[in-house]
């Protein structure tokens, strides 16, 4: 079995227009400490030697569960007033993915898609068929109060009944949340995994980038890991994460390479605004944005979480 001499972790929290005149101490301190709560919980796993995917999984529950961010508690208004849900992950080393799309009141939509890939011949599935699989599985659900936050609310009141769509996390026309995760294991193996509430004020079910593999997440031992966020429509045109991939694997590109190949030449033509984490089966990470911010994090060498929000 392969291994690797160090084990690397990053995740996402959604990018966008951030502006910073929104922002104030305690609310940036807020975002960071939810952050840094899912960097602990991911390196925890990874420190005592387990998988890239149970770090993945722990790191982008910890922040379904914090209602700062785009996903799980604190997921956006859809035009009905409901929050519909989208995962997705995939392992490094074997290809497998799972993912879902367009669930409702599944507290941890990441767990309900990798029990799509341990526990169904599938990929991908969704809405009310997704919602039968998860209580089979015994996944644990909520009901709608659970998921309710003032903040989301309001931003919903100010598109709802009109045919706006919003994308989370800023004040002007673009807006993204969802929440993201990429690990390399001390076996020398990677995972990716991505959770987000969509957009706010979506209708027809709509399904973003999130929970598509290669769209919003791609993993390959052979390259790299990435989970991406921002403007799902272009993303999912761009091929956007196993761009990176095949950048890598084709190109021979560095993982910044083919990062910022996607990021800043690919996307931008697309009205592509957003931003991509990923690791390589080095550890190198690369978290690069095309926008204002991106709530993000890492761990240093040193296993000790480091956020960052804006361009700094
Ligand atoms: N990419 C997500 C979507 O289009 C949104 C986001 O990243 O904020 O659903």
């Amino acid at each position: 079995m392969s291994t690797a001499s160090r084990f690397a972790l990053a995740i996402h929290g959604g990018a966008g227009t951030i502006a910073r005149s929104e922002m104030n101490p305690a609310r940036e301190k807020a975002y960071r400490d939810g952050l840094e709560d899912a960097l602990r919980r991911g390196g925890a796993v990874l420190r005592e030697g387990g998988s890239a995917l149970d770090a993945v999984e722990a790191a982008v529950r910890t922040l379904e569960d914090c209602p700062h961010f785009n996903a799980g508690r604190g997921a956006v208004f859809n035009a009905d007033g409901q929050h519909e849900m989208d995962a997705s992950v995939m392992r490094g080393d074997t290809l497998q993915a799972g993912a879902v799309a367009c669930v409702q009141n599944v507290r941890n939509p990441v767990t309900l898609a990798r029990r799509v890939m341990e526990k169904s011949p599938h990929v991908l599935i969704s809405g009310p068929g997704a919602f039968e699989f998860a209580h089979r599985e015994g996944i644990l659900l909520e009901d709608d109060q659970y998921f309710f936050d003032r903040f989301r609310y309001e931003q919903w009141q100010r598109t709802k009944g009109t045919d706006a769509y919003q994308l989370d996390h800023s004040d002007g026309e673009h807006r993204y949340g969802t929440v993201g995760a990429v690990a390399l294991d001390l076996h020398g193996h990677l995972a990716a995994a991505t959770s987000t509430g969509g957009m706010t004020n979506k209708r027809w079910m709509r399904i973003g980038d999130s929970p598509l593999i290669g769209a919003g997440t791609y993993a390959n031992d052979a390259t790299c890991a990435v989970s991406c966020t921002g403007h799902g429509e272009s993303f999912i045109r761009a091929v956007a994460a196993f761009d990176v991939h095949a950048l890598m694997a084709y190109k021979g590109l560095s993982l910044a390479e083919a990062v910022r190949t996607v990021v800043h030449d690919t996307l931008p033509p697309l009205e592509g605004d957003g931003g991509i984490i990923a690791v390589d089966r080095h550890g190198r990470v690369v978290l690069d944005f095309n926008c204002s911010g991106m709530y993000r994090g890492h761990l240093a060498p040193d296993g000790t979480p480091v956020t960052a929000i804006f361009r700094d």
